[in-house]
């Protein structure tokens, strides 16, 4: 089954409001008449007014990088999916391994997320991936599968329908340390066949993007990968050239 690549830009804690416009602009420009890849871009919260406005007229989605499980109250600091929804985002990413570590969100707290982001329409990009020592420790699999066990026992396989994964190794996140195509493969095989136990359509129709050091000199090739369907991209993210190189090649690998 043909599947539409998603590359998406998680801004994480850089940006202003004047950096936002920029960037941006640039990815417009950059990015005018590539067809075959769906894109999205996740500023932070406090900028997405700004980013709203600029993207309005482009292909280009909006996403955010985090959302709270609750509606609305009193819940000091916290985004509603209802918040996000007003100012279109569309894309949400939950359970970053930053999130993950700095907050220490557990795997049923994101499934949470999960749910909150189905029950409003939005598209949870939900981030697994194995830290270092669980890598040599040959604990991947048995990581990701308990990340998305989460989720299937909270709210049943079909929550991934429409859905998208990003399949993250700890490891090689901001460290310029990508896992080799092959590597990342192998791991996006098993996830996508984790989900085939269960349910073999909604195996097919998941997006698993790759992260983890995504850049416009190593995407063309982890994108010739048959499950890897696109990227969550960080630091690569924040300059259009390089961010447009990237959707580039997805457009052209996956059409
Ligand atoms: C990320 O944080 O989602 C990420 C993949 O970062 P980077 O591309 O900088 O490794």
């Amino acid at each position: 089954m043909a599947r539409r690549p998603l590359v998406m830009g998680n801004w994480k804690l850089n940006g202003s409001k004047a950096f936002t416009k920029e960037l941006i602009a640039g990815l417009k420009a950059e990015l005018a008449g590539v067809e075959g890849c769906d894109v999205a871009i996740a500023p932070p919260v406090m900028y997405l007014a700004e980013a709203e406005a600029a993207l309005a007229g482009s292909a280009i989605a909006l996403g955010s990088q985090n959302v709270d499980v609750n509606v609305q109250g009193a819940f000091t600091g916290d985004i509603s999916t209802a918040m996000l929804k007003d100012f279109g985002a569309k894309y949400i990413i939950i359970g970053h391994s930053e999130r993950r570590t700095y907050h220490k969100e557990s795997d049923e707290f994101v499934a949470q997320k999960f749910g909150a982001l189905k029950e409003a329409g939005l598209v949870p990009v939900l981030c697994i991936g194995e830290s270092e020592a669980e890598n040599e420790a040959g604990k991947t699999e048995e990581v990701c599968a308990r990340q998305i066990d989460a989720v299937i026992n909270a709210l049943g396989v079909e929550a991934f329908n429409g859905a998208v994964i990003a399949y993250e190794p700890i490891w090689a996140i901001g460290t310029g340390k990508s896992a080799t195509p092959a590597q990342a493969q192998a791991v996006h095989a098993f996830i996508r066949g984790h989900i085939a136990a269960k349910s073999q359509a909604v195996a097919d129709q998941v997006i698993i993007q790759y992260g983890g050091s995504v850049n416009d000199a190593n995407a063309a090739e982890l994108f010739t990968q048959p499950d890897i369907d696109g990227a969550l991209v960080g630091g690569a993210s924040l300059k259009a050239p390089a961010f447009a190189v990237i959707v580039k090649a997805a457009a052209k690998a996956k059409n």
